[in-house]
C-alpha cells in the first residue's frame, strides 16, 4: 500500500511533466525503474496493454461518429496506469514507437473487426506521441499496419498534439502530408491549451481541431468564450472539423452548440470503454438508419 502510495506521487503530472521519469532520486527512482522494466515486459506479451474506445457523438446526425482510442496499462501490482505515465516511461526508455505501432494496429484491428456492425464512416481516432513524428519512417509503418489490417486509411484519424515541436521538423509535416495524402485523417488534439498558435491550423494538414477540455469551463462573456467563438470561426473558415472535448454536463453544451459546435466527445455522453460496451454505445446510438 505504502508502494501504491509512493507511485501515486512519483507518477503525479507533475513528475512526469517536470522531470524524466528514470531520473528521479531515491525510492521514487527505483520504482520508476521497477515501472519501466515492467513496461518492457508488458509491450513483448501485450496482454496488459489495451485499449479503450471514447464515443464522439454528432449532436446534429445524432449518432456516434468515432471513437477515441485510449491506453490502458493493467499493472499487475500497482493496477491501472495513467496513458500520460505510461507514454512518458516508453518515451524515456525509447520504445514509444514500438509502443504507438503496437496502440495503432490494435485501434485499427478492433476498427476492422467491427466491420459493418457499424456505419462504414465511423472513425477510429488515435492518439500520436510528438517522439513518434520524430521517426523518419512514421508514415510508412503507419501504411504498413493499415496494409496489414486491410482497413481504409480514411477510417484512421491521427491525434497530434500543438506540444509537438514541429517547427524545425519538416520531415514531421512531409510525414503528415504523405499520409494525409494517402487518406488518413489528422487532428490536431488539446487546441487552445495555449502551448503554441494559431499557425499550426495553417501548416498541418488537417482535418479536425480538438478543442480542450479546459476550455470548456465558461460563463457568459468570458475570455474561454472568445477564445472558442475565435476557434470555432477559424476552424470553420480553414474547412476544419470542431471537436468539443471532454463536455461532462448537459449545462456546457448550448452555448457550444449556439456557437456552431455540433460534435462533442465527453463523459456526458460516455465514459471510455472496453470494445465489447463501446460497441453496443455505437449500435444504440446509430442515427436514422
Ligand atoms: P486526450 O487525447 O486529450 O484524451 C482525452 C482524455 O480526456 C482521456 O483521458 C479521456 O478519458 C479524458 N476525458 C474524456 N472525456 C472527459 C470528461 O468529460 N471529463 C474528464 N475529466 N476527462 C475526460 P486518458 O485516457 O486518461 O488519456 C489522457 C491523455 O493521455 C490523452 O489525452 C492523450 O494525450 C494521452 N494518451 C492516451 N492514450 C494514448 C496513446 O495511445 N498514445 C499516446 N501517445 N498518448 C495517449
Ligand atoms: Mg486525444
Ligand atoms: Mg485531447
Ligand atoms: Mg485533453
Amino acid at each position: 500500500e505504502a508502494m501504491s502510495r509512493l507511485l501515486a506521487a512519483s507518477v503525479s503530472d507533475e513528475v512526469v511533466h517536470g522531470h524524466r521519469l528514470i531520473d528521479l532520486p531515491g525510492t521514487a527512482g527505483r520504482l520508476a525503474n521497477a515501472l519501466s522494466r515492467d513496461l518492457v515486459d508488458a509491450l513483448a506479451s501485450s496482454d496488459r496493454l489495451y485499449l479503450q474506445y471514447q464515443p464522439q457523438v454528432s449532436i446534429e446526425e445524432r449518432r456516434v461518429f468515432g471513437v477515441e482510442a485510449l491506453l490502458r496499462w493493467e499493472h499487475e501490482v500497482y493496477g491501472l496506469i495513467p496513458p500520460s505515465v505510461t507514454v512518458a516511461l516508453a518515451e524515456d526508455l525509447q520504445i514509444v514507437d514500438r509502443l504507438g505501432e503496437h496502440v495503432l494496429r490494435l485501434a485499427c484491428r478492433q476498427r476492422a473487426a467491427w466491420g459493418k456492425s457499424v456505419a462504414d464512416d465511423l472513425i477510429v481516432s488515435v492518439n500520436i506521441s510528438p517522439r513518434q513524428l520524430q521517426d523518419a519512417d512514421f508514415d510508412l509503418k503507419v501504411l504498413r499496419i493499415l496494409a496489414e489490417t486491410g482497413l481504409e486509411p480514411s477510417l484512421v484519424e491521427l491525434e497530434i498534439t500543438e506540444s509537438t515541436s514541429l517547427a524545425p521538423a519538416t520531415q514531421a509535416i512531409g510525414a503528415l502530408l504523405r499520409l494525409r495524402n494517402a487518406g488518413v485523417r489528422i487532428a490536431l488534439d488539446d487546441f487552445g491549451m495555449g502551448h503554441t498558435s494559431l499557425h499550426y491550423l495553417r501548416e498541418l494538414p488537417l482535418d479536425t481541431v480538438k478543442i480542450d477540455r479546459s476550455l470548456t469551463f465558461t460563463s457568459q462573456g468570458d475570455l474561454n468564450e472568445h477564445v472558442i467563438r475565435s476557434i470555432v470561426a477559424l476552424s470553420r473558415t480553414l474547412g476544419l472539423r470542431a471537436v468539443v472535448e471532454g463536455i461532462e454536463q448537459p449545462e456546457q453544451l448550448p452555448r457550444f452548440i449556439d456557437l456552431g459546435c455540433a460534435r462533442f466527445q465527453g463523459y456526458l455522453f460516455s465514459r471510455p470503454l472496453e470494445s465489447g460496451p463501446c460497441l453496443d454505445y455505437i449500435r444504440a446510438n446509430a442515427g436514422a438508419a
